[in-house]
């Protein structure tokens, strides 16, 4: 945690505009933190032939609705984080107040919801038979239940070798990356998952998005005094990825360092290509 604070101390002071939003996000970052030691995973029973479809057919371990939660710690965790979006802007205040209202009149349920699993077309479907926000509700169900899907990655990780799966999904949950980082003094690309934060090897030409290898319809944009990051982007699904280059910056939260680099999405959408992981943190 005290890294993390240096850091955005650090990206503060060189880009004051993304002030805000940063103290929001050390705020939710140390709220996680701290249930992390108290919590109550179940263990997560592989079955061998899901084994076997992994390595035959390229099927991920289990499913996004598969990893076990602690419910009691994720509605803790949800209720802490209405109260740090209550404190951060209007906008996320006037949110917060219309869920914990919607919890308090509607009697929703956040255990039941959490019960049934987490896909994101339901939470979706959940908030906007609510009439809560589309963007917001999900990214509270989400960041509540992160410290329980990341406990059950690292309990799926040993099943797993991140460097010969090469493929554009996660290998433990299916999900698509959101970022790609290039690491050691040759520059091995990994993506890491959206969903789970599993992290694994790619090829260095690879759009993950639609598989394309081709050299000449891969292409990247950086920006001057940015050498850590850049966008690569694929020609032929018109996609793009962006790509945090650790021989060039100190280790540091990759989160952290895709939401501190907003101005180079707005560069890549401004240029025609889409993020198929849109940014959870611009609600
Ligand atoms: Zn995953
Ligand atoms: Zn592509």
């Amino acid at each position: 945690m005290e890294k993390l604070k240096e850091r955005i101390q650090q990206i503060k002071k060189k880009r004051p505009g993304y002030g805000e939003i940063l103290d929001f996000y050390q705020k939710v970052k140390e709220a996680q933190a701290n249930v992390k030691a108290s919590l109550k995973i179940d263990p997560i029973h592989l079955k061998k032939e899901w084994k076997e479809l992994l390595s035959k057919e390229g099927f991920s371990l289990i499913q996004k609705e598969d990893f076990p939660l602690d419910i009691e710690s994720s509605v803790k965790l949800f209720q802490t984080l209405c109260q740090i979006g209550r404190e951060a802007n209007p906008h996320m205040a006037e949110q917060a107040r219309k869920i914990e209202e919607a919890i308090d009149k509607k009697g929703i349920d956040l255990k039941k919801i959490l019960k049934k699993g987490l896909k994101e077309e339901r939470i979706e479907q959940d908030a906007d038979e609510l009439g809560l926000d589309k963007k917001f509700f999900p990214f509270l169900i989400q960041s509540s239940t992160k410290p329980s899907i990341e406990a059950g990655m690292e309990k799926l990780r040993r099943e797993l070798d991140p460097e010969t799966w090469l493929k554009g999904y996660c290998p433990v949950c299916g999900s698509l990356p959101f970022l790609s980082l290039l690491k050691e003094e040759v520059g091995k690309r990994y993506l890491i998952c959206s969903y789970c934060g599993y992290e694994w090897r790619i090829d260095r030409m690879f759009c993950p998005f639609c598989s394309n290898k081709e050299q000449g319809s891969l292409h990247y944009l950086f920006a001057e005094r940015e050498e850590a990051y850049r966008i690569d982007l694929c020609e032929k699904c018109h996609q793009y990825i962006k790509t945090i280059d650790y021989r060039k910056l100190e280790k540091s939260d990759p989160v952290l360092e895709d939401l501190a680099t907003l101005h180079f999405d707005i560069l890549a959408s401004q240029k025609g290509y889409k993020r198929p992981v849109p940014n959870p943190w611009i609600t």
